[in-house]
């Protein structure tokens, strides 16, 4: 048996024969060409068939994998369409006199170049867009016939990379799973892959033709594949994967249906995400929003201070994506157990005590406008609500909401439009729970961050193991001030939800839906498993 690892798109299991696919190689003539008018008609008639080519993917796209993914052809048509990129590509058969294979190449490769140099990870993942829309002009170009590369019977594909357009092209039910050796978590044949409930490894790089044919199991849950598993590891892994489809085939079947209790009593699951790269997630499991977008994620993953730009980019495709569905975006809560070196923050004695989350926006107020004004600028383009983390007094809210106002007035007089958004804070401290009643005069929403609110009600620092005897995460404190909160928050007309790992806690479930909780913000995959609790609670008769 070999083990191979690399890195799982999504937890699952796969068992089948390998089928190592091979990228068409493309023999292009690079030297001078005569009939230039002639590569121009075959590069134009090329693009056309391309174009036309990317409407028939979205359509698969849509069927096999969803509206999300089958926006990804939009995309490609556009790029496509893009009339600099044509005309690049025209220029260089004219003024070079080279034939359309080798402009086409020449052009579409600059420009991948150019996207693969951006800072946005999001930008640079669409240099493999490029990539593959050439391929397709090249296919038209080459009369290449892509169709046969899956073989006749259900494979685990092996590529060095799958573009876009090569994955949705494969027939799904020939398809197992798939392991490359290149590929980007943020790359859309993941995002496809993961749609299509495909267990899938990118960047494995122990990849061998010798596989070819030969039985494996893919292990998401382990990012691995076993190659000629042992007969005790094909019996535990066949197994986990019909446990798998069992449970799968029974929360697919919520999909669509309303999180409302026996008794007609309504309650919004939404998801917790931290970045673009999870929207997937979010419509995979069928959450009716977001409700804790955890933007310093945004930050975190930046070698530098994200520019108001970049951020604009990252927050709009997430609200745009999921309108009209409402995503709640925390402000940049870092600190504590979240350090980043470029914003030179003090080693401090009590770090969870300390200069973290609204207490380093308020004092760093540029620093903090920046995001304000990304965020703003972001919420024209769907149903946003904006969440400040860490709030233990009125007065901090009300400056929080003062520089929110100064940015509004500011972006207005540039000309930019702001679209409707909810304002809450999360509610993590003693202190914010009992001063509850006076910050819900000030906010649409509360949202309960249980995993502080914890740490600072129990003294129990959440980062220390040794203290996991002394952790309580039912304790009567913290319920009682998941009730107080609740209550205050709707004496004055504002919803409450929460957010922290305890939203998820199924054995708690009924128990919150008595205390009148508006929304549960949980990880994607506890979704589809919440509403079915919900579905099953009766409010009318007494808690079993
Ligand atoms: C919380 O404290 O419960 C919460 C959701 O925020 P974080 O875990 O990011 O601190
Ligand atoms: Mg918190």
């Amino acid at each position: 048996m070999v083990v191979a690892t690399g890195k799982s798109i999504l937890n699952g299991i796969a068992i089948g024969k390998i089928k190592i696919y091979k990228a068409p190689v493309y023999d292009i003539y690079e030297g001078i060409v005569e009939d230039i008018e002639r590569e121009v008609e075959r590069f134009n008639e090329a693009i056309e068939k391309a174009i036309a080519d990317q409407s028939v993917l979205y359509e698969k796209a849509l069927k096999d994998a969803g509206e999300e993914s089958a926006a990804i052809f939009e995309a490609h048509q556009m790029m496509l369409e893009d009339e600099d990129l044509q005309d690049s590509t025209r220029e260089i058969i004219t003024e070079q006199k080279r034939g359309a294979e080798y402009a086409t190449k020449t052009a579409f490769d600059n420009y991948a170049q150019m996207f693969a140099e951006m800072d946005d990870p999001y930008m640079q993942a669409r240099s493999a867009d490029l990539i593959d829309i050439e391929a397709t002009v090249l296919d038209f170009l080459l009369g290449n016939d892509t169709s046969s590369m899956q073989g006749t019977e259900p494979s685990i594909l092996v590529a060095e990379d799958l573009a876009p357009s090569e994955t949705v092209k494969l027939d799904k039910s020939l398809l197992l799973g798939m392991i490359t050796r290149e590929g980007s978590a943020n790359s859309h044949t993941a995002i496809l892959a993961r749609s299509m409930n495909l267990p899938s490894l990118i960047q494995c790089k122990e990849i061998d033709d010798s596989w070819d044919g030969k039985l494996a199991i893919i292990d998401g849950y382990n990012s691995c594949v076993y190659i000629e598993p042992t007969k005790e590891l094909l019996k535990t892994l066949t197994a986990k994967h019909d446990e798998d489809v069992r449970k799968l085939a029974l929360l697919e079947e919520l999909k669509g249906k309303p999180s409302t209790t026996l008794d007609g009593t309504s309650v919004h699951i939404y998801a917790n995400i931290g970045g673009p790269s999870d929207l997937g997630f979010v419509n995979e499991n069928d959450a009716e929003g977001v409700g804790l977008f955890r933007s310093e994620f945004v930050y975190l993953n930046s070698k530098e201070e994200p520019t108001e730009e970049q951020q604009f980019a990252a927050y709009k495709r997430v609200v745009e994506t999921l309108a009209p569905k409402q995503v709640i975006i925390r402000t940049c809560d870092i600190g504590a157990d979240k350090t980043i070196d470029y914003m030179n923050l003090d080693k401090e004695e009590n770090p969870a005590l300390g200069f973290r989350a609204i207490r380093i926006c308020l004092t760093r107020k540029d620093f903090f406008k920046k995001q304000l004004r990304a965020l703003l600028r972001a919420s024209a383009y769907g149903n946003m609500g904006i969440m400040f983390p860490m709030i233990i007094s009125k007065w901090e809210l009300m400056e929080a909401k003062a520089l929110l106002k100064e940015c509004e007035d500011e972006l207005k007089a540039e000309g930019h439009k702001i679209g409707k958004y909810e304002l809450g804070i999360m509610i993590e401290t003693p202190a914010a729970v009992l001063c509850a009643d006076d910050l819900a005069e000030e906010c649409d929403f509360f949202s309960l961050g249980t995993n502080d609110l914890t740490q600072y009600t129990c003294a129990i620092d959440r980062q220390n193991a040794k203290l996991e005897r002394f952790s309580d995460t039912h304790h009567p404190a913290v319920l009682k001030s998941i009730q107080m909160t609740i209550d205050a928050g709707h004496r004055h007309g504002t919803w409450v939800g929460i957010c922290g790992e305890l939203g998820a806690d199924p054995t708690l479930t009924e128990t919150f839906l008595r205390m009148g909780v508006d929304e549960l913000s949980v990880n994607p995959k506890s979704v589809l498993p919440l509403r079915k609790i919900v579905r099953s609670v009766d409010l009318s008769k007494p808690e079993a």
